[in-house]
């Protein structure tokens, strides 16, 4: 026991002087449709401690239920954009956020993208749901004080990369992308000599800054909705980005792994053709999310 002790402490120290570690906890790996994934959702993780959700699709609330996750530390969300599949769930993460609370009052800090045609700002998204006048409006004194700070993110795609976290090692990034009509962007969260980069949703004409953003990250999660042309119903290419396409953004990033999220029905049927193609640019190590999996961003 001692020595398991003594070891834990050696790796604990070891830990320390490297810096520390990022991982990724898969809460919903799906996209829109029904059919068993929960939608987008992640939580990053800083040494074993839950802290940045990203993206809260329908599923979020059962998935952080099922894997008895500790929210405590979380006060960082970051949205891609605002369709139903990666916001659904944002009230339920809130409360269950609210409800386990252990300081009385929590101070979110929600990062997403600014509005454009049918789609609200991010802050204007939050006003609608959480504060005077709101749908949920009950929710901020609801088991906790809560304080939630919008923050609204450029949508061009000529817009700068932009740091909007740094704080004690803990950087983040963020890159407009495209996604036909809603505005979107992607995120890269950097921990002393770990990072974690999101594409969310995009097409392929966004690729250019996903591979900025993502340079040399340890783990790339890139959204995996569709298959190579034609395959695909043709409406669906100005919405993301085709398989050959997300490999070559692997390699051109030098991403050191790449994990397939937001996995579409027919794109979970074909996924040894789907590999196939992305391994024709990139050699690195490949794996398909799945609801609940961890993965480690430097194994
Ligand atoms: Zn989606």
């Amino acid at each position: 026991m001692r020595i398991i002790a003594v070891l834990a402490l050696a790796a604990n120290l070891q830990l320390a002087a490297l810096g520390g570690s990022l991982g990724l906890v898969v809460l919903g790996s799906g996209g829109p449709r029904p059919f068993g994934r929960a939608g987008s959702s992640y939580l990053v993780e800083i040494n074993g401690t839950p802290r940045i959700l990203v993206d809260a699709g329908p599923g979020t609330f059962l998935r952080i239920g099922e894997l008895q996750l500790d929210l405590d530390q979380v006060d960082t969300v970051l949205l891609t954009h605002l369709h139903i599949d990666h916001t659904g769930d944002l009230p339920g993460f809130f409360k269950a956020r609210a409800l386990t609370a252990r300081a009385p009052a929590i101070h979110f800090a929600v990062f997403g993208p600014s509005g454009a045609g049918v789609f609200p700002s991010t802050t204007r998204f939050l006003n609608l749901l959480f504060e005077k006048g709101g749908a949920w409006e009950y929710q901020k004194t609801f088991g906790a004080d809560e304080e939630i700070r919008g923050v609204d993110l450029g949508v061009e795609l000529n817009s700068s990369m932009n740091q909007i976290v740094d704080v004690n090692g803990l950087r983040i990034t963020a890159i407009a992308t495209h996604h036909g009509d809603c505005p979107s962007v992607a995120y890269r969260v950097d921990y002393y000599k770990e990072s974690i980069a999101f594409s969310g949703d995009m097409d392929a004409s966004a690729v250019p800054n996903l591979v900025r953003l993502a340079k040399g990250c340890s783990l790339l999660v890139f959204h995996c909705a569709v298959l190579d042309p034609p395959n695909s119903p043709s409406q669906l290419y100005s919405l993301h980005t085709p398989p050959r396409r997300i490999g070559e953004a692997a390699r051109d990033a030098g991403a050191k792994r790449l994990l397939l999220s937001h996995i579409a029905p027919d794109v979970e049927e074909a996924s040894r053709t789907v590999l196939q193609s992305i391994r024709a640019s990139y050699q690195g190590p490949v794996r398909f999310a799945h609801d609940k999996m961890r993965v480690p961003a430097n194994p």
